[in-house]
């Protein structure tokens, strides 16, 4: 078992999501050929290898690991069809309205579409299409999500804004001065809901190969060839899925994007009445401020919250404790509560916080830019990076697109998320909103 995948399996949904698939999926053998290669078999390149392989399209997915081993199977399972950072009117006014509307609604599509599959496809993934709410703790940021749930709404959204008692009646959060509440909203199993992804790809025809890292994509003829350890795949389109690693030809999409490194930890089961008490409508939540705070419920009410870390030296142990009193201050807890998972992942930013299609070269595209709330987006990109495999052209997508360029300060991206972090706790104390 490598490295990553060991960290992996301290994640809650390892313990939590059901026995792992047992049909095996060896690397492909020797030399091959597909007429479309997926690069990661995560959310993202799932769903694109789903839609494809059920439009008939002859569709292969190399994934260095397991099926889930990248963020898909860590992260925290919140279903969230918007943006982490922008606003619906800052992509409006960034992309035009016509472009700009066209992302919103696909977006804002994200979390309905997710339900939908899990539905349809008979995944036990622990789906609840609760609803989440986003907790404004401010009266200020009462007004910006005010204006926000206003866009959603007029875009044909399921999002309405909660004034003070009715956000209150739903959280049992310390500071409430209202909430955003989009009802296509929820939360999952990641890792089963992963799984079950696969299951579905594989059921309409494509093929998935585990162990199976590609160094390097080279232009062959009219196609590319895919280099794996056990020999090399030729395939007429490649979609590079591969968020936010760095391993061969992953970094190619890394180095276009911010890695975030972002801590998550599982409570043990609450006690019902507090689990009633802090969320009685079993909604996710999070709120507004810069170092934001995030909560949910899983199906046996354990309590998961995260977090980043300023230095990553013995950054388990510390944001465990650290993620453990800010649930006991923020849910006003008796005591710090007992952890019984701590776990970390890499997500992956761009740097206006919009999701992208890049591409590296005629028929090759890659797909990024979910910013935490990629289990909604996921479920859309996929399906847009699917559209692009099959002739759309990149400036038609709904998606921002255009060549991968490597940041020009790639080497030190790595550190901005640490400057962030301080930023964002500095700027929460300064304006009050940090206990
Ligand atoms: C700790 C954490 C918590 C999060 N919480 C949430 C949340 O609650 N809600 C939300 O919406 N989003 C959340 N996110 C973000 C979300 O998980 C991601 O946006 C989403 O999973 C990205 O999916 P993906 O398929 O693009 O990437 P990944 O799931 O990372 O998949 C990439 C895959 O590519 C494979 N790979 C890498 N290199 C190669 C190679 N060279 N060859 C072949 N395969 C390769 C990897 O093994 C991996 O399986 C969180 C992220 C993290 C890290």
């Amino acid at each position: 078992m490598g490295s990553q995948d060991a960290e992996h399996r301290r994640a809650l949904w390892w313990r939590t999501a059901g026995p792992p698939p047992d049909a095996p999926r060896p690397p492909p053998p020797g030399d091959g050929a597909s007429e479309i290669a997926v690069i990661g078999g995560g959310f993202l390149g799932l769903t694109a290898a789903l839609h494809l392989a059920r439009r008939g399209r002859q569709v292969t997915v190399l994934e260095a690991g397991t099926v889930g081993s990248g963020a898909s199977g860590v992260n925290a399972g919140f279903v969230v069809p918007n943006f982490a950072k922008a606003d619906p009117a800052a992509v409006v006014a960034r992309l035009g309205r016509e472009r700009g509307e066209a992302l919103l609604r696909l977006v804002g599509a994200g979390g309905s579409r997710v339900f939908e599959t899990a539905r349809e496809g008979a995944i036990a993934c622990e789906a609840e299409e609760t609803g989440w709410l986003h907790l404004a703790h401010s009266a200020e940021m009462l007004d910006t999500l005010r204006a926000r749930a206003a866009a959603w709404a007029a875009l044909g959204r399921p999002v309405r804004l909660l004034e003070r008692d009715e956000a209150m009646a739903l959280s049992g959060a310390r500071r409430v001065a209202g909430a955003l509440l989009d009802e296509s909203g929820g939360m999952l199993n990641p890792l089963a809901y992963a799984w079950g992804l696969a299951r579905l790809a594989e059921a309409a025809g494509a093929t998935i190969h585990e162990g199976s890292g590609v160094e390097a994509v080279e232009p062959d003829g009219a196609g590319w060839r895919l280099r794996h350890a056990g020999g090399s795949l030729h395939a007429a389109q490649v979609l590079l899925c591969t968020n936010a690693f760095r391993t061969g030809v992953a970094r190619r999409l890394a180095d276009a994007t911010v890695p975030l490194q972002v801590y998550q930890a599982a409570t043990v089961p609450l006690a019902p009445e507090i689990a009633r008490r802090i969320a009685p409508g079993r909604h996710p939540a999070a709120d507004t401020r810069a170092n934001l705070f995030t909560y949910r419920l899983d199906a046996g009410n354990r309590l998961i919250s995260g977090g980043m870390s300023m230095f990553p030296l013995g950054a388990h142990a510390r944001m465990g404790r650290m993620i453990a009193r800010r649930l006991a201050t923020e849910l006003r807890l008796d005591a710090a509560p007992e952890l019984e998972h701590v776990w970390t992942g890499r997500a992956a930013m761009t740097l206006d916080f919009l999701p992208r299609v890049f591409t590296f070269g005629p028929g090759f595209l890659g797909g990024i830019g979910c910013n935490g709330r990629g289990v909604a987006l996921t479920a859309m990109l996929g399906e847009v990076l699917a559209d692009a495999a099959c002739g759309v052209a990149p400036e038609a997508l709904p998606v921002p697109s255009g060549p991968a360029r490597r940041l020009p300060f790639a080497p030190m991206a790595r550190l901005a998320p640490s400057f962030a972090i301080a930023q964002a706790r500095w700027q929460d104390r300064r304006l009050g909103r940090e206990p």
